[in-house]
């Protein structure tokens, strides 16, 4: 037998005075870490397959079972963790590249979390959200530069097509096939309750969906899967995806196991074959090709839609912005190096890109000296986790946010990281049918209607708390902010002042 040169991550403790043999974690395992020994009539654990997922703890009904980091040691080393050890063991025995999935879980700052919010005392009195309007509806597109006015006096309306959101939040983009037919229906389902709009991911769009079209936002990204006129005039938005900040510089990776029978035929993809995109769009190496692209685009949708690009936060992303806003697009959506992805290279994951919070405030700043703020709308994400990152987010100057993996943990995902492997006990990222099974739509979408309704709740609570009504206020005023344990330079860059000033 050869010889596993790396440790399990993992330990499995099950307490023999609950467990009654039931075998609920065997049948609920994918990857198959309990098994049933009929000699003694007790279970027993592989636990070099856990992933820890969660879902035996969950379900167990004795709670008999617990999921621990395993406390095997290797020689103390400060400078080769075992975690790198056991990384450079797995390579020397497959020889490929380190896949990872979700967001990068490195310990960099979250700028967030040093970003306190401020509140009304005495002069310009707190709004009770209870019984004060408060207006959390928000418009994504270009805007005019100033209000014209006809002969009669009345504002000429001749807006480019628009968003109508009811919050200022969306469900981020998540391929039907990386994630499950009933993930796909939850998020769609959710988005339709809630007055806000969900993302085909990397396309295309399973026919049962098209009827969630006015609640779509159908992406065109490198590999132009299941793209053609029906699937661009059926969403309200078109989203070209230029960068994703799971993976910036490179394409999309969905691994072959995933692409079953109807992922086939809903992304044009042949069945069992890795789907990688190409890490550029082979027609667009310039801020004019872009241009070209967000035009054919608009005119196979007869000017109905408006254009998405998205783009991971990179260096100079600013600059990238900027050209980007001159490129006709009427949105910019930044995806931080935290954002979540179903498969990705690990090295690429956790080192490349820049966190969300920088990149959005000297994206707006620029936009702002450069006189070109209203022509395009900012949405953000990578990690935005509650409704205050949304809050400190609009504040720093987005329009609106994005959110993919807050929605997957609604749904019962606990960050396992290996939704690559495509056996996500929770049924989501998966099209193992018995595993989709798991996942009931009608239960998902309650559960994501129920978080997004708490958020907005929150959201109201927070902008009360500052005497702001309405999202329009809210947004770019940094003002709302202040900064805790950040440098002069972190302070510059987010342009807030710190604490106490
Ligand atoms: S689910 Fe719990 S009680 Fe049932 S076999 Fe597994 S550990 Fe034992
Ligand atoms: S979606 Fe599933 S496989 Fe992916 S991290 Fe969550 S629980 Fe794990």
């Amino acid at each position: 037998m050869a010889v596993n040169y790396y440790d399990p991550e993992y330990e499995v403790v099950r307490l023999d005075e609950r467990c009654i043999s039931c075998r609920v974690c065997e049948r609920q395992c994918a990857n198959e870490v309990h098994s049933f020994l009929p000699e003694t009539g007790k279970m027993a654990s592989d636990e070099t397959k856990c992933v820890n997922c969660q879902r035996c703890v969950s379900l167990c009904p004795t709670h008999a079972l617990k999921i621990v980091r395993s406390s095997n040691q290797y020689k103390d080393n400060a400078n080769w963790s075992r975690k790198t050890m056991n990384e450079i063991y797995r390579q020397a025995d497959s020889g490929g590249v380190l896949l990872s999935s979700m967001g990068n879980p490195e310990p960099y700052p979250v700028y967030f979390d040093r970003i306190l919010l401020n509140a009304s005392q005495v002069t310009n009195p707190s709004i009770d959200p209870l019984r004060e309007p408060m207006e959390t509806r928000v418009f994504l597109g270009a805007k005019p530069e100033s209000i014209q006015r006809d002969d009669t006096g009345r504002i000429v309306n001749n807006l480019p097509p628009q968003i109508d959101l009811a919050m200022p939040i969306m469900f981020s983009a998540m391929s039907y096939g990386s994630i499950s037919y009933n993930a796909h229906e939850s998020l769609a389902r959710a988005a339709e309750a809630l007055g806000i709009l969900y993302n085909t991911g990397e396309g295309g769009l399973h026919e049962d969906f098209y009827r969630y079209g006015p609640q779509t936002i159908v992406q065109v990204a490198s590999g132009r899967f299941g793209v053609h006129p029906d699937y661009l005039n059926s969403g309200a938005a078109i989203e070209i995806k230029m960068g994703q900040g799971a993976k910036p510089g490179i394409g999309g990776h969905l691994p072959g196991r995933k692409i079953v029978d109807d992922v086939s035929r809903t992304r044009m993809i042949p069945v069992g074959s890795d789907a990688i995109s190409p890490a550029p769009h082979h027609d667009i190496y310039s801020i004019e090709d872009l241009r070209q692209l967000v035009d054919s685009l608009k005119e196979a949708t007869h000017y109905t839609k408006p254009v998405i690009v998205k783009i991971a936060a990179v260096h100079q992303v600013s600059a990238i912005a900027s050209g980007i806003a001159r490129s006709g697009a009427d949105i910019i959506a930044i995806d931080g190096f935290r954002g979540g992805t179903g498969a990705a290279p690990t090295r690429i994951r956790d080192h490349v890109g820049i966190p969300i919070e920088l990149a959005l405030a000297s994206v707006d700043q620029r936009l702002r000296d450069e006189g070109i703020r209203d022509r395009v709308s900012l949405v953000v994400g990578g990690s935005i986790r509650s409704s205050a990152d949304v809050v400190k987010a609009l504040a720093l100057g987005a329009d609106c946010v994005y959110i993919a993996t807050a929605a997957l943990l609604a749904l019962g995902c606990h960050l396992c990281r290996s939704c690559h492997a495509g056996k996500c006990n929770w049924g989501i990222a998966t099209q193992v049918p018995e595993l989709v099974k798991r996942l009931n739509p009608e239960i998902g979408y309650q559960r994501l209607v129920n978080l997004m309704t708490a958020w907005q709740h929150e959201i109201k609570e927070m902008m009360g708390g500052m005497g702001i009504n309405s999202i329009e206020s809210l947004k770019g005023n940094r003002l709302m902010l202040r900064g805790v344990d950040l440098t002069a330079k972190e302070l510059a860059i987010l342009g807030i002042r710190h604490a106490g000033e």
